[in-house]
């Protein structure tokens, strides 16, 4: 595999004779799903992978089996041209397999992690995870690649998968990257693209809450209700806004926690008309300061 501009494959046999080539050549494989509609969030997954590995495989599949009944599944953004475009020469390759080719008629395995699953976006999305689990599992089979890469945008979701990789033995090593924001502190999101430009005013309520409890948080508060109040008063500034939930959690078991006394984060999801949104911020006294410095700056 070479680099510019990114080769797109849609047939899986054809995947793993480049993929085993690059490997031959002695190239470390990086692996980055998506269901494209790319951005900078995407890209910084991308250059990351490139950063640390010699071959990039960026996956691009709109998985069906994560959405719920009424999700966005038919309108999602589908721009397989345009995402080429803003890849260029960072990605070696793209595999966009049809859907049939990922779930042959018949099939009947699922993947489900329990425990990690079952609060915040669990129960407000029944199967979510299952689907999530089985297309990245599936992908991890398909791509045979030594890295993944996730967004901590999804924190929920690299959670979940940490716990399937390590529960089942998949030889692969992950990385969980920054979120990406826009310069008022929205994450990036290719639902973001839904909003009219009032709900896109009232978005920024999310990151502007996780600032405030990562401030108090770094000048030593550590009552959880005392943090979470501070984010749904933040919340209680967008008025079209329906919070899911805004919580402080253990980082590692989800479970909620009274007192910030480890490594914990804050939650927080809700929906402005029919889009819905999430966001996210760890608070670890370990954490990467540039990562914040960033953040601080919006
Ligand atoms: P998606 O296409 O939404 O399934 O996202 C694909 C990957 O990109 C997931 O690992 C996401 O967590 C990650 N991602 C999405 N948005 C961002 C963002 N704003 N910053 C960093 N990573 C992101």
């Amino acid at each position: 595999m070479t680099a510019a501009p990114p080769q797109v494959v849609t047939d899986l046999t054809a995947l793993r004779g480049l993929v085993s080539q690059a490997r031959q050549s002695g190239a470390r494989i990086g692996l980055v799903p998506t269901m494209g509609a790319l951005h900078p969030g995407h890209l910084s997954l991308v250059r990351r992978a490139r950063e640390e590995c010699e071959s990039v495989v960026v996956t691009v599949f709109v998985n069906p089996t994560q959405f719920g009944p009424g999700e966005d599944f038919d309108r999602y953004p589908r721009d397989l041209a345009g995402d080429l475009r803003l890849l260029g020469d960072t990605a070696s390759l793209v595999f966009s397999p049809p859907s049939e080719a990922v779930y042959p008629t018949g099939h009947a395995t699922t993947v489900h992690v329990a425990g990690v699953t079952e609060r915040w976006e669990g129960p407000l999305r029944p199967g979510h995870f299952d689907g999530v689990a089985t297309i990245v599992l599936k992908l991890f089979q398909m791509v045979g690649a030594d890295v993944a890469y996730f967004g901590q945008k999804d924190y929920q979701q690299s959670v979940v998968i940490r716990r399937m990789v390590a529960d089942l033995n998949v030889p692969i090593e992950l990385r969980v990257c920054p979120t990406i924001r826009e310069s008022d502190g929205l994450a990036m999101s290719s639902r973001n693209a839904y909003l009219t430009p009032e709900q896109r005013r009232q978005a920024t309520v999310l990151s502007r809450g996780l600032k405030r409890v990562w401030l108090a948080y770094a000048q030593g508060q550590r009552e959880a209700a005392v943090l979470a109040n501070l984010l749904a008063d933040s919340l209680a500034e967008a008025p079209d806004l329906v919070t899911d939930y805004a919580a402080l959690a253990d980082a590692h078991t989800l479970e909620p926690v009274e007192r910030v006394d480890g490594p914990a984060v804050a939650l927080v999801a809700g929906r402005l008309g029919r889009t819905r949104l999430i966001d996210n911020c760890l608070l670890d006294e370990s954490l990467d300061p540039a990562q914040l410095d960033r953040w601080m700056m919006t």
